[in-house]
């Protein structure tokens, strides 16, 4: 087999002159990216014995020991389970049976420090959108019914709580590969999941994606003109007073 070197380092031995590199991250790093986690966050969950492989562990399939962070027993499972799934059998367990969770579903929150990588142009849309209407900036999560990717809640790029409407901002990024593929079906499930909770989800699809959902706003870049089909598709979704209540008023332009 052809030891292959990956770009994040991953992989093949730097010296290894029989080794093929590709620019591509390894897909457990890959993996770590989408579920929005740090190698350092699965090192804190594998039990020491583990530490040193899974620290180049490339294979999303590969199986180690894990302490769960319920204070449960040990259990053996997959990276890709331990980073998707809710943890530990008796974790599954509490996760499907109705409770404070189930109550607390579809309330937005503060979750401090967790959201990384905001792209200038979802900033730029934030402060377009916030000319428009009123942005509810204390939460940034959503509380689900379920768990995805091994969480009770997700972080759209942008709340209007009161409305319970999420935007989301995707283009393909540098890499050409962002929110395709792999990505694409977990941006589906992402939406699927806040529907269940009572929220709807519009996206803006720019620089070459097609429509995703039945809220898509397929454009090349971001424009004033795309900033005002969000609003008109609020006021689609959830009528013209609710969305008239948040509207910000800005004085006349002589
Ligand atoms: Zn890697
Ligand atoms: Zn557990």
């Amino acid at each position: 087999m052809v030891a292959v070197k990956f770009g994040c380092g991953h992989g093949a031995a730097a010296d290894d002159p029989m080794a093929v590199a590709i620019r591509r991250r390894c897909p457990l790093c890959m993996l770590l990216d989408e579920t929005q986690r740090t190698r350092g966050d699965l090192l804190g969950r594998v039990v020491p014995a583990g530490r040193r492989a899974l620290a180049v562990e490339t294979r999303v399939g590969a199986e180690y020991d894990w302490q769960c962070r319920r204070g449960h027993d040990r259990f053996r499972a997959t990276v890709i389970e331990v980073l998707t799934g809710p943890g530990c059998a008796k974790c599954r367990a509490n996760a499907s049976a109705p409770g404070a969770a189930a109550r607390e579903a579809g309330m937005p929150f503060m979750k401090p420090g967790l959201r990384v990588g905001t792209s200038m142009t979802e900033q730029r849309l934030r402060v377009m959108l916030g000319e428009r209407v009123r942005l509810h900036h204390r939460a940034n999560a959503v509380r689900l019914a379920r768990t995805f990717y091994g969480r009770q809640e997700v972080w759209p790029d942008i709340l209007v709580a009161e409305l319970r409407i999420a935007v989301e901002y995707d283009d393909p990024g540098r890499s050409r590969r962002a929110h395709r593929g792999l990505k694409e079906g977990s941006d589906v499930e992402k939406d699927e999941a806040l529907r269940e909770v009572g929220w709807e989800v519009i996206r803006v699809r720019a620089g070459g994606l097609g429509a995703l959902g039945p809220y898509s706003i397929v454009c090349r870049a971001l424009t004033a003109d795309v900033v005002d089909e969000i609003v008109r598709l609020m006021t689609e979704i959830r009528g013209a007073d609710a969305v008239d209540r948040l509207r910000v008023h800005s004085p006349a332009i002589p």
